[in-house]
């Protein structure tokens, strides 16, 4: 059973035969052919359609079922996709990473406590190994391990409903990766609605580890267990990850709020910036690498880059003027001139004329168009 198109479900309506009732709108839509478009597009019940053929609400129904299925592992779900590219819609449930862990070797506790430990932050996200899978663990191994947080053994991940995708070889491992996904999807093959994972058996090459990972987390793997713990490994995967699993159509984006570098005061220099993710921390690595103290106004503008922003009205003088009143930067600074992404310098005369008009006293400076420029005009100011 293969995914439906809206041409597919036509062929079950009236208006394929032109039957009795063909376009009778009984649906709510025009034609049967916009009822056939909208069903497979799942913005419309089969049940609208009153002529609707017992065959076509079962095929209906299998439609609407998610291809793979979602179960849950210490708490992280993982499965439950329905495209093969992110771009169709996005990815749903990030790649879980699990780290084996073997009791019956020595120093399994510490490499637990390491394991444990390891947390890095991205995008105001808190990234962690998402659980440890412990190995020849008995009773008293599970009891002692009951301190950390997120443990399973390997018998139990063996006792889930998941495809082991291992193959001998990396081009074997990612060809039965993409069947997997591919005849879940588009094949709606319910043998493969199982979520699949690799395990990774200890390497001694990271570099080739890493490289065979990252390319399972962008095809198709829902689950990565590792007998392998290195941190800049795992710092590596969780980064590709993260972007990997974020929504195409929500860009990602950083809290709308004052920031400080190198511990500002009322005289510091004020730069400002719309809340882009990647435009954020682009101009946050400069600023925090100057000897000088400053802040950074970022303005919310739902993740879009300042240009974008401001063709879009994310970025309005209203708003901007806006943005300063809420965070009170007239009363927090002594600072009287903000400096806007040289990008903006079209925005000048607007922004300084908006700022007055809602009773506040800020110039507006033009600043750079790139980031890495920031040090340079810092000097020039001579402060
Ligand atoms: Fe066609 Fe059924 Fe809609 Fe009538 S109710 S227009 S038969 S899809």
């Amino acid at each position: 059973m293969t995914e439906l198109s809206g041409l597919q479900i036509f062929k079950y309506l009236p208006g394929s035969k032109k039957a009795e009732h063909t376009n009778c709108k009984a649906c709510g839509c025009a034609t049967c052919m916009a009822f056939a478009l909208k069903l497979a597009k799942k913005q419309i019940d089969v049940t609208n359609c009153p002529y609707a053929s017992a065959e076509l609400k079962e095929k209906i129904a299998l439609h609407l079922k998610d291809p793979q299925k979602t179960i849950e592992i210490c708490g992280v779900k993982i499965g439950g996709e329905n495209v093969l590219y992110r771009h169709e819609k996005t990815f749903v449930n990030r790649t879980a990473v699990g780290i084996v862990i073997d009791t019956a070797k020595s120093g399994w506790e510490e490499q637990l406590q390491r394991v444990e430990n390891f947390e890095i932050t991205r995008i105001d996200e808190k990234l962690k190994v998402d659980f440890v899978v412990l190995k020849n663990a008995d009773n008293e191994i599970m009891h002692k391990a009951g301190k950390y947080n997120n443990i399973i053994t390997l018998e139990e991940i063996k006792q889930l409903p998941l495809i082991k995708a291992n193959a001998p070889t990396f081009r074997e491992t990612i060809l039965r990766l993409i069947f997997a996904r591919h005849s879940a999807v588009k094949e709606r093959d319910e043998k493969f609605a199982n979520p699949v994972y690799v395990y990774f058996e200890h390497q001694e090459d990271l570099r080739a580890l890493c490289a065979r990972a990252s390319f399972y987390i962008c095809k198709y793997a829902n689950m990565l267990l590792f007998e392998d713990f290195d941190e800049t490994l795992m710092a590596t995967l969780m980064t590709l990850r993260q972007n990997i699993f974020t929504d195409p159509q929500k860009p990602l984006q950083v809290e709308a709020k004052i920031y400080e570098f190198n511990n500002p005061d009322e005289n510091s220099i004020i730069f400002m910036t719309t809340n882009f993710a990647l435009t954020f921390y682009a101009v946050a690595n400069e600023l925090e690498s100057l000897n000088v103290p400053s802040y950074l106004v970022v303005t919310p503008a739902e993740g879009m880059s300042v240009l974008t922003a401001w063709s879009a009205e994310k970025f309005t003088s209203k708003m901007v003027a806006n943005t300063l009143k809420k965070f009170d930067l007239q009363n927090k600074v002594k600072t009287r001139k903000i400096i806007i992404p040289g990008l903006l310098a079209h925005m000048k005369q607007e922004l300084e004329e908006e700022i007055k008009k809602a009773g506040l006293d800020f110039e507006i400076t033009v600043g750079t168009i790139e980031a890495y420029k920031i040090a340079d005009f810092v000097k020039d100011m001579n402060l």
